[in-house]
């Protein structure tokens, strides 16, 4: 919809509604517990923002989780009272920092965990770790099941400051691997070596992450698996529905809105006129002659979203041409009302644009409730 600005307002912005995260933490954390699964929310996808860390918890998850240490280190202060979780691999630069702010942090070396068992006893604290397994997706984890068991017995004998809290994996990011009732039954499985090394049940199993969700929906989830970490799915929704085909009516996939100010409506030539070198990025783009078409060039770019093929405009009939750093092009020609200078226009984002869009310093964020 084109929306006629009042004063005052400044672009691009992105609003953010607190109320639809919510929302979506707590359908995917109740439909989770009827299998007694429990649910991190991951707020990397929106470079932490701290309202999305509050709609998180909110909506019932059990941690609230990052990538990153520099989004859980204020969350704290911003009323996140929930347990905070580490889900990259911490860097041995980060051991004492990562003690310092997470509670529980995902790991898979060994020299790692020494290090964080390290920075515990001078902390005088105890972190939690859960040891990853990587079953095939081919980023971080144990590929040897025994070396992953030896490791638990050595955190649970010896790191006296860490607490072996379970094992978990990841799927379905570097390897593109489905989280498939085979692939979390091997989880299972290696969780009872485990057990049976270290003499005792863990209290994490976590079997991956957004996709592994499908298992739920499916009802063939392998009873064990007891804990996801969920991004994507709350902030967005988009992914079951666009390579799964899981229709996912009643999540909202609307919690995010782009909103950029049109600076410039014309009837231009489709095709550049001229001698053609290389766009602002060094690329041969193709260009399409379609004629003299009417276009409205938007002030944001691909500084503010990473790409234009990760926002979508809401307008009917309108079309992203291309852009620079600075500037979105876009086909307006089929809009239904007519488009002006001074409008302002409404994107859909993915996952792609999002990181950018909450990163970047350009972007204006707006939370509404
Ligand atoms: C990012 C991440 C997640 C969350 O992934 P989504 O697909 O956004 O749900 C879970 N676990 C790990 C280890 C991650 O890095």
């Amino acid at each position: 919809m084109t929306i006629r600005t009042a004063a005052g307002e400044r672009f691009p912005e992105l609003i953010i509604d607190l109320a639809k995260l919510k929302d979506n933490m707590s359908r995917l954390t109740s439909e989770c517990r009827r299998y007694g699964i429990s649910v991190a929310g991951v707020i990397k996808g929106a470079s932490g923002h701290p309202g999305v860390a509050r709609s998180f918890q909110q909506g019932g998850c059990a941690e609230i989780a990052s990538s990153r240490l520099e989004q859980l280190a204020p969350l704290r202060g911003e009323g996140i009272t929930l347990p905070l979780m580490l889900v990259r691999i911490p860097m041995l630069s980060e051991a004492e920092d990562t003690v310092r702010i997470a509670d529980i942090s995902l790991n898979s070396e060994l020299a790692t965990l020494r290090a964080l068992d390290s920075a515990a006893a001078r902390l005088g604290r105890k972190h939690g770790v859960i040891l990853m397994a990587d079953l095939g997706d081919l980023r971080e984890g144990w590929w040897d099941g025994d070396e992953l068991t030896a490791a638990a017995g050595t955190v649970e004998e010896e790191l006296v400051h860490l607490s072996l809290e379970g094992i978990g994996t990841n799927l379905g990011c570097y390897g593109s691997i489905l989280p498939t009732r085979e692939k979390l039954e091997e989880l299972l499985a290696l969780a009872g070596k485990v057990e049976e090394r270290i003499g005792r049940r863990l209290r994490i199993v976590s079997g991956g992450a957004t996709s592994s969700f499908m298992r739920v929906m499916d009802g063939d989830m392998p009873p064990g698996i007891n804990h996801l970490r969920m991004g994507e799915g709350p902030l967005l929704a988009r992914d079951w529905e666009i390579y799964y085909g899981y229709p996912m009516a009643g999540m909202h996939k609307d919690c995010f809105t782009l909103r950029a100010q049109v600076i410039e409506v014309k009837d231009k030539p489709s095709y550049p006129q001229g001698e053609t070198g290389v766009d602002a990025f060094g690329h041969k783009p193709v260009y399409m002659d379609r004629g003299v078409r009417r276009r409205a060039l938007l002030a944001f770019g691909k500084a503010d979203c990473g790409s234009f093929d990760d926002v979508f405009p809401r307008e009917p009939g309108t079309e992203i041409l291309g852009g620079s750093s600075d500037h979105c092009i876009l086909d307006v020609q089929e809009a239904g009302g007519e488009i002006r200078t001074g409008d302002v226009l409404e994107f859909d984002v993915d996952y792609g644009s999002l990181i950018y869009l909450t990163a970047s310093a350009n972007v204006r964020k707006r939370c509404i409730d």
